[in-house]
């Protein structure tokens, strides 16, 4: 194969989707193994709906996510001047024609079609009217939109994902290249855009399949070389529908305000539709490129799973170094235990680092542990039956040792939970409630020592003096 050219085509009228993510990864993924380009091309001709705001969102999203893409992007506006040229190129060759139907005729005709039960097809009313007659149309100030002249037989291509596809002409509408404002078509411009860029492989959502035959049409009538196809299985959420903010988060930035790392958000979108030949599921970025295969997409719709991809992202963090994500979570919070030890810092990020599924959580828990706690009376009352701190005392008390090490902490524990009658479990609970004002976390001795014999000490009095 000579080195491919893909690109992602985005519209502008969103932030960028984790649907549209996976298409500009797969398209990525494709150029980095076969050494070929990777193109991105803003898809900005719908101008109401287009926002610069979009435009940068999205590629940031993109840069975040490390996709990067070869030169400058285009626009597609700025191709406008192109596209009506070649539009003047097909109407003078006969394959493209003005047809001066208004909407409002065309809609009564296909209202009569469904009375009738008869399927609609555009009359070709217009498609080999007489220049003279075309011309009377124009004096006459009539609008008109124009058509591709759909030669008869049928159109074929081989999809890399959804294999021969064949449709049958007759099937197709003489479709519209350009409305009756002027402007041209989504199948008209991308066609003509693809062609220009030199784009060998089109990989893009399966949403777009049933436009392929016509883009092809639109190909073949300018005798340009056709590209090589790959739909992409659709993105649904858990419940069979398609993946919305009602399932999970759906704009790549959430996932980074959310604190993801983009190497796992990468290893998770590969997973939506790839099929790699092994049991594995945790890849590095440079292992998917060496494994990806487009013939590895399946044809069946891509599941959407929030459980995994916080597996995926708690496996990339677990093996992720302390210099990525201390500075991980500066990207996140520059204030994030400033007041702390570099020290410190280290040993509370490695303590929380096995028990987080995104970067966020490490700042969440961390930002408890270091801060004095707060109590929520319902907590205490739960954990405090009859106000009782008896432990709490005990446990004060019990902590003035002279070597603060794990070992005298875990044995003075177990003779409070003998000595009192009480659990194991109770007596952690408690004493992890006074330092922490929370339930969870980390191992409660790691914490313990993380904080200091006389922080620890101090937290316990104040729990008890601002209670009683
Ligand atoms: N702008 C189109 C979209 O976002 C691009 C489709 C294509 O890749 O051809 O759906």
């Amino acid at each position: 194969m000579n080195y491919p050219i893909v690109r992602f085509a985005p519209s502008p009228t969103g932030y960028l989707h984790i649907g549209g993510a996976r298409t500009a990864l797969f398209n990525w993924l494709f150029a980095k193994k076969h050494q070929g380009k990777f193109l991105l091309r803003i898809e900005d001709t719908d101008l109401e709906r287009s926002e610069r705001l979009y435009i940068d969102q999205i590629i940031s999203a993109l840069d975040w996510l490390g996709l990067n893409h070869d030169g400058n992007y285009i626009l597609q506006s700025n191709n406008l001047s192109n596209h009506h040229a070649v539009l003047n190129q097909l109407l003078n060759q006969g394959k493209a024609y003005r047809c001066f139907y208004t909407k409002e005729e065309l809609d009564q005709l296909r209202l009569e079609s469904e009375k009738a039960k008869k399927p609609f097809r555009v009359p070709t009313t217009y498609r080999d009217i007489s220049q003279e007659e075309v011309n009377k149309h124009l004096q006459d100030q009539k609008e008109f939109t124009i058509r591709l002249k759909v030669p008869e037989g049928k159109t074929c291509f081989e999809d890399l994902v959804y294999g021969n596809i064949t449709v049958q002409n007759r099937e197709i509408d003489d479709f519209i290249l350009a409305r009756s404002d002027g402007s041209p078509t989504y199948n008209f411009v991308v066609t003509i855009d693809d062609a220009d860029m030199k784009i060998t492989h089109v990989i893009r959502g399966d949403d777009h399949l049933a436009n392929t035959p016509k883009q092809i049409l639109i190909y073949e009538a300018l005798d340009l070389p056709i590209p090589t196809f790959a739909h992409l299985p659709m993105i649904l959420g858990s419940d069979g529908k398609r993946l919305s903010k009602r399932h999970a988060a759906t704009n790549v930035q959430e996932y980074k305000e959310k604190g993801y790392q983009p190497k796992s958000i990468i290893n998770y979108l590969s997973l939506l539709g790839w099929n790699p030949d092994s049991d594995d599921e945790i890849f590095s970025i440079n292992e998917i490129i060496e494994k990806f295969e487009l013939n590895q997409v399946q044809k069946k719709p891509a599941i959407f799973d929030e459980k995994k991809l916080n597996w995926i992202s708690g496996q990339h963090l677990q093996k992720s170094s302390l210099r990525e994500l201390t500075s991980a979570i500066k990207d996140l919070d520059f204030t994030w235990a400033e007041n702390h030890s570099e020290g410190f810092i280290k040993d509370l990020v490695l303590l929380l680092q096995e028990r987080s599924k995104n970067i966020q959580d490490i700042i969440e828990l961390g930002k408890i542990i270091v801060s004095n706690p707060s109590y929520s009376k319902e907590d205490l009352h739960k954990i405090f039956i009859d106000n009782n701190f008896e432990i709490i005392e005990n446990f004060t008390t019990g902590l003035s040792f002279d070597e603060f090490t794990a070992s005298n902490i875990e044995e003075l524990i177990n003779n409070i939970s003998i000595q009192n009658e009480v659990s194991l479990g109770v007596v952690m609970k408690q004493i992890r409630f006074a330092i922490t004002g929370i339930t969870y976390g980390p191992s409660l001795v790691e914490i313990l020592l993380l904080l200091g014999q006389d922080s620890v000490i101090s937290r316990l009095k104040n729990f008890v003096k601002q209670l009683t």
